[in-house]
């Protein structure tokens, strides 16, 4: 098993609603004892889980009132959601920050952006250190923790329909 697949995040094929379309609605861990996907509660719990995989692997009785016999509320690794890999040990988004994740509509890839506590949003780190020293309240926030590493995109839970990010050059492409 390839270790980087420990955890992911993962998104609906299809949104029910437009003004969710493109970002992530769960979240989920891979048990190192059952391999069974867990779905955690919120991004904190997950950024909380995902910044110290390296040296505290995840196992299903962790998490309060689970257990690896628990088949029942398995997440499912199928294409009725389209998952994500995300790199292990990143670190967690400091406090009021919040770390965004968006999708290109051809599923290609993941964009991150952060927004500080004011509703500033930054898409490079340069931007967030300017912002932390022109706004002195922010100094706590340590400037290694904000990262713009995305999750992979895992291409066999594409929705079909969607267009291949590198398509063959094809006389009828339009
Ligand atoms: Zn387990």
């Amino acid at each position: 098993m390839d270790a980087k697949s420990t955890k992911l995040t993962t998104r609906k094929r299809e949104a029910s609603t437009s003004s969710k379309r493109g970002t992530i609605d769960t979240y989920a861990v891979q048990c190192e004892t059952c391999l069974k996907w867990r779905k955690l509660d919120n991004q904190e719990e997950y950024e909380e889980l995902r910044s110290r995989i390296h040296e505290e692997k995840f196992v299903c009785n962790q998490k309060e009132g689970m257990s690896c016999e628990d088949d029942a509320r398995e997440l499912r690794y199928d294409t009725s959601r389209t998952w994500s890999i995300d790199k292990n040990g990143l670190p967690k988004t400091p406090r009021g920050f919040k770390r965004m994740l968006i999708m290109r509509k051809d599923y290609s890839r993941w964009d991150a952006y952060y927004v500080a506590p004011t509703g500033k949003k930054f898409k490079t780190r340069a931007e967030i250190e300017a912002f932390i020293e022109a706004n002195q309240e922010y100094k706590y926030a340590t400037l290694g923790d904000f990262n713009f590493i995305v999750p992979r995109v895992v291409r066999d839970t594409v929705p079909s329909g969607i267009p291949v990010k590198n398509p063959k050059p094809s006389k009828k492409s339009v």
